[in-house]
C-alpha cells in the first residue's frame, strides 16, 4: 500500500505565494490545505489535522504568533515560520511561542522544502532525536559519547557532546540560544550567549573539514544554531 502523502497546511494571506506554494509543494506529492486568514488556519489546523503547518507571522485577522499559540496548545505537529519579518526579535518569539523553523521571505523553494524534509523527518524520529552524527569522515556517536574520524578517536568533552545531542534533537532546524543555554548550563545561564560562541568554535574546529566555512554547526545570527547533516 502506497504512503500516505503528508498534508501540509499553508497559513498565508497573500493569494500568489499560496498558489506557488501549492504548486511547488503539489510537485513533491504533498497534500495541501490554504488557510487565508489566522482565525481560519487555527480552525483548519484542527479539521485536517495536517502533519505539518507553515505559517505567516502578517496576516489580517490575528498574527500569526497567536495562531502558533492556538495550534501548540493541542498539537506537536511540527510549525515553519515563513515570513518577512527579518528582526531577530521576531524570530525568537515565534520559537519561543511554538514553532519549530523558521524561513524569510523571500525565500528559495529549495530551502523551504528542504526545511519541511527535516521538520517531517523529526516528527517521526524518536524523542530523544537521532543519536549517529556523520560529519563528512568523522562519525560521532551521540549514545556511546564517541567521536572518531578515520577509526581516530577525537575527543568531545561532555558540554560539547550535550551541546550536539540537543542540536540532533531538532535536526535541521534552528534551535534558540536561550534553550541551548537553559538545557546545557541551566536556568542561570540563558543570557550567556558567549559561552556557546566558545564551545561551537571547539565543535567546529574538532568537527567541520573547514571550521571558517562549517557545513554543519550553522549560525542563524542573534537567534540560534542549527546542526544540518548531509541528507
Ligand atoms: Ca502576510
Amino acid at each position: 500500500m502506497a504512503e500516505p502523502r503528508p498534508a501540509i497546511l499553508i497559513v498565508e494571506d497573500e493569494p500568489e505565494i499560496r498558489r506557488f506554494l501549492r504548486t511547488a509543494f503539489g510537485v513533491e506529492g504533498y497534500r495541501v490545505v490554504e488557510s487565508a486568514t489566522g482565525r481560519r488556519g487555527s480552525i483548519d489546523a484542527g479539521t485536517h489535522k495536517p502533519d505539518l503547518a507553515i505559517v505567516d507571522l502578517a496576516l489580517p485577522d490575528v498574527d500569526g504568533i497567536e495562531v502558533i499559540r492556538r495550534i501548540r496548545e493541542w498539537s506537536p505537529m511540527p510549525i515553519i515560520v515563513l515570513s518577512a519579518r527579518v528582526q531577530e526579535r521576531s524570530k525568537i518569539e515565534a520559537l519561543d511561542a511554538g514553532a519549530n523553523d523558521y524561513v524569510t521571505k523571500p525565500f528559495g523553494i529549495g530551502e523551504l522544502l528542504a526545511r519541511v524534509r527535516a521538520a517531517l523527518r523529526h516528527a517521526v524520529r524518536s524523542p530523544s532525536g537521532t543519536s549517529i552524527l556523520r560529519f563528512g569522515n568523522t562519525v560521532v556517536d551521540l549514545e556511546k559519547r564517541t567521536a572518531l574520524r578515520d577509526e581516530e578517536e577525537i575527543r568531545l568533552t561532555p558540554i560539547e557532546f550535550r551541546l550536539l545531542a540537543m542540536l540532533a534533537k531538532q535536526l535541521g532546524m534552528v534551535v534558540t540560544h536561550r534553550h541551548l543555554l537553559t538545557v546545557v548550563w541551566g536556568p542561570t545561564h540563558e543570557k550567556d550567549t558567549h559561552y556557546l560562541r566558545i564551545y561551537m568554535k571547539q565543535l567546529r574546529d574538532k568537527l567541520e573539514i573547514d571550521p571558517v566555512r562549517p557545513r554543519h554547526l550553522l549560525t542563524e545570527t542573534g537567534v540560534g544554531y542549527r546542526l544540518v547533516l548531509d541528507e
